[in-house]
């Protein structure tokens, strides 16, 4: 079968099972993936054959993908800020509005020499490692409660080649008590349990609920971080956070109500309020 062809066949399945609104780059990402290729590559070779001995292990990703699995947990990778992370269902996948709050700290830094940077519940790392990516001087540490996730960002960092970034497995602030930031950052799990059935299959089926959900209707982690924070935060450091929609009012009045100045809010790509950001004033 022609490769083209057989990118038809993937792309009315992964349409049909998923209802994506990117079926043929699905189907193309696919085909590059199992054929270890680039998108330049693949549309020279448009109109050869498929590999035969390639064909069983293509049909089984799109089923894959068919049956609800994200793109980027069958590739296992995921770009952001413009960097490749790994990542498998131990993490979620890195988020397009999250590189709104990276390019907020990469702003607000600019003033900051040498900042210490602490990313809080990292994940793959995507936030902390492209900070320490596009901030040569900058330190920067990380933490999650989860040792796979850790195990994770190390391995992105190695694969940065980021050699400098401190790694903790731990809840919260607890892995770095007495050590003090200008920076700390965080995209906590903020969808309330409440909210469990809007999410999209994909999401719910796949992504690890610990990097999901938080209690007191997706706030918990917003206050405890908040309340905790200025124990960790140097004179005029900052907080920034991703919030969920809806949630970024009370996250600034928590803020306030904690002596944080300069409050701001920031948007994401589609106007909803998502990152939230203030300046320790003491
Ligand atoms: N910091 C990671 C990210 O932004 C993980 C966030 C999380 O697990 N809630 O993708």
């Amino acid at each position: 079968m022609k490769i083209k062809n057989l990118l038809t066949w993937a792309e009315e399945e992964i349409y049909k099972g998923t209802g994506s609104a990117i079926p043929a780059r699905e189907a193309e990402i696919l085909l590059e993936y199992i054929l270890n290729i680039s998108r330049e590559k693949l549309y020279i070779i448009l109109h050869e054959e498929f590999p035969s001995e390639y064909l069983e292990g293509y049909k089984s990703i799109v089923l894959e993908r068919t049956s609800g699995k994200p793109l980027s947990y069958i590739t296992q990778t995921k770009e952001f800020m413009s960097l490749p992370f790994f990542v498998d269902p131990s993490v979620l996948i890195p988020r397009p509005d999250t590189e709104i709050l990276v390019e907020e700290i990469l702003r607000m830094s600019k003033n900051i020499k040498n900042p210490a940077i602490l990313d809080i519940g990292t994940g793959s790392g995507c936030i902390g490692l492209s900070l320490a990516c596009y901030l040569k001087e900058s330190s920067v540490s990380v933490t999650d409660i989860s040792p796979e996730a850790i195990d994770i960002a190390k391995k992105n960092a190695a694969n940065l080649s980021l050699t400098s970034v401190s790694f903790y497995c731990g809840d919260l602030f607890e892995p770095v008590k007495g050590l003090l930031f200008d920076i700390i950052v965080s995209n906590p799990p903020y969808i309330s349990y409440e909210e469990m059935n809007d999410i999209s299959r994909e999401v719910k089926d796949y992504e690890p609920s610990i990097a999901l959900f938080s209690n007191e209707e997706g706030l918990f982690f917003y206050k405890k971080i908040i309340s905790e924070a200025k124990n960790y935060l140097k004179k005029e450091g900052f907080l920034a956070f991703e919030v969920g929609i809806g949630q970024a009012e009370t996250v600034s009045n928590l803020m306030k109500i904690h002596h944080f100045e300069h409050i701001k809010i920031v948007k994401d790509l589609s106007g909803i309020d998502r990152v939230v950001t203030g300046v320790s004033g003491e």
